[in-house]
Parts: C-alpha cells; sequence; structure tokens
C-alpha cells in the first residue's frame, strides 16, 4: 500500500517536472519569435521610410543640390592643369538597393553574402534621387567621377551594367575601385587624389570620407563628425541611410558574433532616456 502511495507522489514529481519544462521551453520559444519579429520590425520600418517616405526622397534632393552649388564654385575656382574629380560611394549614395532588403524581410530570411549576390547579379539598383542628374552635371562640367564602393571586385561586370542601365558618366572598370583586401576605402582615396584634385566626396557611410572613423565606437565616430564640422554640406555630401552601414555596426561594438537577442539587449542598452 506504502509502495502505490509512493510510486503515486512520484509520479506526480515527475508530470509537474515535465510541464514545467514544457512551459520554459514555451516561453523561450516565444521569446525568440518575438526577438526574430522585433528584428524584422527594425529593418522593416527603415525599409518603409526610404522606399516612402517623400521625406527620403527630399533629403536627397536636398543633398544632391547642395553638392551642385559646391560643384558650381569649385568649377570657378579651378587653377589652369586642374584635373577635378569627385569620389562617390555606391551603395545607398548613388544606388538603391532597398529591394534586396525588402525581399528578405518578405521572406522571413536574413542577409547573406550568397542573397546579396543575387541582387547585384540582376543590376538592378534603382538611382537615388538626384543622383544620375548630379553626376551628369559633374560631368558636363569636365568633372571625372570615380566610384569607391566595398562591393567586392566580382561584382564589378554586373555593378558596371547597372551603372549604364542608369546612364551615370564615367561607368567603365577604371573609374571604379571596388574591395580587395581591405574594406577601408583610404588607399583606394589616395590612389584617385594622386591624379585628381578632388573636389568633393559623396556617402552614406563616414568611412566613405574619411579613415578615421573606421572601426570607432559611437563616442568616437561623434567627435570625430564634429571635428571636421565645416566640411559636411561642403566637401562632404552625406546620403540618408537607415537600415544599416558602420553606425549600426558601431552600436554593436563590431561583434559580428551576437544573436538576435544579445542584439536587441544592446539596442535597449545604447538608448539615452532622460
Ligand atoms: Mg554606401
Amino acid at each position: 500500500m506504502i509502495k502505490i502511495e509512493q510510486y503515486k507522489l512520484l509520479m506526480k514529481k515527475i508530470m509537474c517536472s515535465l510541464i514545467g519544462i514544457a512551459f520554459i521551453f514555451s516561453v523561450t520559444a516565444q521569446d525568440s519569435i518575438s526577438i526574430k519579429q522585433a528584428e524584422s520590425n527594425v529593418k522593416t520600418l527603415s525599409i518603409l521610410w526610404q522606399q516612402h517616405a517623400a521625406e527620403y526622397r527630399a533629403l536627397c534632393y536636398q543633398a544632391f543640390n547642395l553638392a551642385a552649388l559646391r560643384l558650381s564654385e569649385a568649377v570657378k575656382e579651378k587653377k589652369n592643369g586642374d584635373q577635378l574629380a569627385i569620389i562617390t560611394d555606391l551603395d545607398e549614395t548613388i544606388l538603391d538597393n532597398s529591394y534586396s532588403e525588402a525581399k528578405l524581410i518578405k521572406e522571413g530570411k536574413s542577409y547573406t553574402p550568397a542573397s546579396w549576390k543575387e541582387w547585384t547579379n540582376k543590376s538592378a539598383a534603382t538611382g537615388v534621387p538626384g543622383a544620375a542628374e548630379f553626376l551628369q552635371n559633374a560631368k558636363q562640367k569636365g568633372v571625372s567621377v570615380f566610384y569607391i564602393s566595398n562591393r567586392d571586385t566580382s561584382d564589378r561586370q554586373s555593378t558596371l551594367r547597372n551603372l549604364q542601365n542608369l546612364h551615370l558618366p564615367d561607368a567603365d572598370l577604371t573609374h571604379m575601385l571596388f574591395r580587395t583586401n581591405t574594406s577601408s576605402k583610404e588607399s583606394r582615396r589616395i590612389t584617385v587624389m594622386d591624379k585628381y584634385k578632388v573636389i568633393m566626396l559623396l556617402g552614406d557611410n563616414l568611412g566613405d570620407f574619411m579613415e578615421v572613423f573606421d572601426g570607432k565606437n559611437t563616442a568616437v565616430r561623434k567627435t570625430e563628425t564634429d571635428k571636421v564640422q565645416n566640411e559636411w554640406g561642403r566637401k562632404f555630401i552625406v546620403l540618408p541611410n537607415p537600415v544599416y552601414g558602420e553606425w549600426e555596426n558601431a552600436l554593436y561594438d563590431y561583434d559580428r558574433t551576437l544573436t538576435p537577442v544579445q542584439k536587441d539587449a544592446k539596442r535597449k542598452q545604447k538608448l539615452i532616456a532622460y
């Protein structure tokens, strides 16, 4: 009789433990789903802003209108023998790639080098508002355009087709300096500066302008930005990109091993409240 009671008690304990474990798993699964959803939502709003907010277009036009003004000033100040050039980034400065990220979100997938390759092979990026007109204007004024991009060199042909489709000037391989062994653009900028007087740099990422921003944390990025306050809107023309970039990598302290849960925690940790 005692043995039966003990057996019943043991079974009860086992059942309670199993229910507890099942509950924990269920909560954890729900958490990971909600975190995954949150990750997706973070990107979704940014992409929607890029694709649908007229404010985004207005900011792009504002950047290129200002660039056109600086271009005219530089051309007026040109001295005999000066060979003028503009250095520009491509992605989210001249080319709009939001379609690639939008497709990933719709399919519940994450960015991979293969997903990016699938997109670039299509040569289907559209022009950032105002970009083509500005670059064509520069070329008409006798200014060369160099495209310094961190796209892989294996993307050069597909990107060239894309630039040609958009009727961009200097769309040829000699004007396209793509990433080889380093993501820093400094050595490629120097290559251009050795032969040309660079009057302007355009980009959506601070590494498009100066090496000093490469790999720096958010505080240093701000300090270095302040140090060259007068260059923004003059020699440096910045385009808006809320979707991705070093600004986001800096938030995560450039730790590419973080899980979505850890990224979410980092984001919340970095929020500045009153
Ligand atoms: Mg870019």
